[in-house]
């Protein structure tokens, strides 16, 4: 297959990547201009930052985040990696993650802001999910992530902070918001999450670019990342829904762009209106962040753990 902008410049170059719900076959140039032309125009249109402002991009060494932070900084971007050691044993997947992220910040020659869980708060995740009689790491970790990313932004000045969630991760989600009526979720829902209450301003460049893609970003430009995911998540019911859309997206291409879209046009003003009204803001007792209880999800798992 050739690649559909060189032939119509009248040249004759191979295609590396074919994305079929585009019809668009193209050669490793064309596709790095296509896949940050895709990041830049998310970033314009949805108004998450300029290049005047520090940006945080929360990176977890994998493929997403590392290909989001890479792309950011090429199109000149002021960035600034932040990742979040969880003290995973498994697979020596913490110490892997943190040596593949301090590699990749010294290739971009970009500073890397590193936080320990154990150095943080004491424990690891895995023991913070233990000794709260929580089974479920993830959810665990998630809470502490969330938090910490936050955290961190606040204290070193940044007004906001970038993940790499892609269409894959983002129409799962949704699938899952809808098949459950979560109301509340699909209010908020957004590449963007303002700045509200105590939290800083939350993005996701990569909305509309699917795993195919961002995978094909980071090989053509030999990004190396973590391609094994991490051990406790094997259950995650995130999965089920994607498989359920890789299906959809296989028999009707275009599937997971057009339902993500769409909800974003139509559905999610709709929701946006439950929400306002149902959610208070206060800070945390302990720790001053904000929360919707007296105290917040972090300090109180931390505090079963010290009852212990
Ligand atoms: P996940 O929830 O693991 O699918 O990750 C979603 C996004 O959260 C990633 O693309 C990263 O931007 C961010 N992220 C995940 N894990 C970490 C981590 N350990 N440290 C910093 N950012 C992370
Ligand atoms: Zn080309
Ligand atoms: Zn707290």
């Amino acid at each position: 297959m050739l690649c559909k902008v060189c032939r119509s410049k009248g040249k004759r170059k191979k295609a590396v990547i074919y994305l079929r719900h585009h019809r668009l076959a193209l050669c490793k140039e064309h596709f790095i201009e296509w896949f940050e032309r895709q990041v830049e125009r998310t970033v314009k249109k949805f108004k998450m930052f300029t290049r005047k402002e520090k940006v945080l991009v929360a990176v977890s060494g994998g493929k997403d985040s590392l290909s989001l932070w890479f792309a950011l900084n090429k199109l000149g971007y002021e960035t600034y990696g932040l990742h979040i050691s969880l003290g995973i044993e498994g697979w020596d997947y913490s110490k892997e993650s943190l040596r593949v992220c301090r590699e990749f910040s010294g290739r971009l020659g970009r500073p890397l802001i590193v936080v320990n869980l154990k150095e943080e708060f004491g424990y690891t995740v895995e023991e913070i999910a233990k000794g709260s009689g929580r089974r479920d790491v993830c959810s665990v970790c998630g809470t502490f992530k969330r938090y910490l990313m936050n955290k961190v932004a606040k204290e070193e000045g940044f007004k906001v902070v970038a993940t790499g969630h892609n269409l894959d991760d983002e129409s799962a989600l949704l699938l899952s918001n809808t098949i459950r009526w979560e109301l509340g979720y699909l209010g908020r829902q957004s590449p963007v999450l303002p700045e509200e209450g105590g939290f800083v301003k939350k993005v996701k460049p990569f909305c509309f670019l699917t795993e195919k893609e961002t995978v094909s970003y980071a090989i053509v430009n030999e990004i190396e990342y973590m391609e094994k995911g991490c051990p406790n998540a094997k259950e995650a019911t995130s999965a089920h829904f994607k498989r359920a859309l890789a299906y959809l997206e296989h028999k009707m291409p275009g599937t997971k762009l057009r339902f993500y879209k769409e909800f974003l046009k139509r559905a999610r003003p709709v929701f946006e209106k439950e929400v306002k009204e149902g959610l208070e803001l206060n800070e945390c007792e302990v720790c001053g962040m904000p929360t919707t209880s007296p105290v917040c999800s972090v300090c109180r798992m931390l505090q079963r753990l010290k009852e212990c």
